[in-house]
């Protein structure tokens, strides 16, 4: 078995509609899911953490709504999505609670995983879920995402999901049993890849269109999705979802193409706070909380002394000691004016102050990067 499907604590798991769906019925395949499910919970049982992110809302609503085969216009494929995501999180209820396992449905548009203060929320509601010992199924809103500000393939809405939930492992589950040198139905020399090491300009241009009539995803979907994983620290792995127990299929070393990050989440997530966000504002510390956040604690409003410029909660700012030295960056958890409320004061006064129950962190230490010293 790899070590990079061993070691892995936190799972995501994508699902293709061709897998879910019968393409000339457009029911749902319940005897696969069922297999998937048990899957899961012997995942579960070996104390992994698991999301699901699960297309075929459009495929299953497109059969009731009695929608024409082919191509959807956009208002017609909002409607069936409407209409089969109910379906959807039915069977996924049904399936799980079947194993004793509680589905938690989240949909998310474009926006929640790219603006940060939307992005933060997601990930703690589904941080949140993942403690309390939930399997969120996620997909994308896509009654309410346009055409400007949606996904509309799950691969790259899954690789957002996994680096913003700090996932060790994503696992794409489609009609394909990995990614092949070339289109393998038009190709008879197509040849499979184990595993890529660096995603190449070379393997970008190996990427045909090998998309089925029910997904939207092709190959370039999946080596987008694969670029997001693995500058999130997340290996990817493109494995077939056609047998029955696919998990435990790739488990037992199944025939499928891996994605190898070079960085585990926690760096590759302090990278992204410490390089890419541009700062927006600046907190100075006390001693107390400077030699707190050393130790690898949060930052809480009471070892702040001052807030400086004007972010938003989910921005980035930077963290400066009393001599007015960097030590570090984070993202913020308030906004500057509530933050500015409730700098120097405990954790417990907070709800009085902002009337309303909120993070008793400042900036808290997953979403913290410190200087090196030395
Ligand atoms: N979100 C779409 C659905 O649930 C699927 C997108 C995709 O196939 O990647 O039907």
């Amino acid at each position: 078995m790899r070590t990079e499907w061993s070691g892995a604590k936190r799972l995501v798991v994508k699902i293709g509609s061709s897998l879910l769906v019968d393409s000339i019925r457009g029911t749902l395949k319940a005897a696969w899911l069922a297999s998937l499910a048990d899957d899961i919970a012997a995942l579960r049982k070996a104390d992994k953490e698991i999301i699901v992110v699960s297309s075929g809302a459009i495929a299953l609503g497109r059969n009731a709504l009695k929608l024409p085969k082919g191509a959807l216009k956009l208002e017609d494929s909002q409607a069936a999505a409407a209409v089969g995501q109910i379906d959807l999180a039915h069977a996924y209820e049904d399936a799980f609670r079947a194993r004793g396992i509680v589905a938690a449905q989240v949909l998310l548009t474009l926006g929640d995983t790219e603006e940060r203060k939307r992005y933060l929320n997601a990930r703690n509601t589904m941080t949140t879920l993942l403690k309390l010992g939930a399997v969120p199924v996620v997909n994308e809103n896509d009654t309410v995402a346009t055409s400007e500000i949606r996904y509309g393939d799950n691969d790259r809405l899954a690789a957002r999901v996994a680096s913003m939930m700090s996932a060790d492992c994503l696992v794409l589950l489609s009609d394909v049993d990995g990614f092949y040198t070339a289109p393998p139905s038009t190709c008879a020399d197509a040849r499979r890849l184990d595993e890529v090491r660096d995603i190449t300009p070379a393997i970008e241009a190996m990427a045909g269109d090998a998309g089925s009539e029910l997904s939207r995803g092709g190959m370039v979907t999946k080596i987008e999705a694969a670029k997001i994983a693995v500058s999130g620290g997340t290996h990817m792995v493109i494995a077939s979802g056609k047998v029955r127990n696919p998990l435990a299929a790739l488990a037992q070393g199944s025939r499928c193409t891996w994605f190898l990050a070079h960085s585990d989440p926690v760096a590759a997530r302090k990278r992204w706070i410490a390089g890419t966000l541009e700062p927006k504002g600046a907190v100075v510390v006390d001693t107390g909380a400077a030699v707190a956040l050393a130790s690898g604690k949060s930052l809480l409003p009471a070892g702040v002394t001052r807030v400086e410029g004007s972010f938003e909660r989910g921005d980035a700012v930077v963290i400066r000691n009393g001599e007015g030295i960097e030590i570090g960056r984070g993202l913020a958890a308030y906004d500057h004016s509530e933050a500015r409320r409730i700098i120097g004061r405990k954790s417990g006064e907070l709800q009085e102050i902002l009337g309303y129950r909120g993070d008793p962190e400042l900036i808290h230490r997953d979403d913290m990067a410190l200087q090196r010293k030395g």
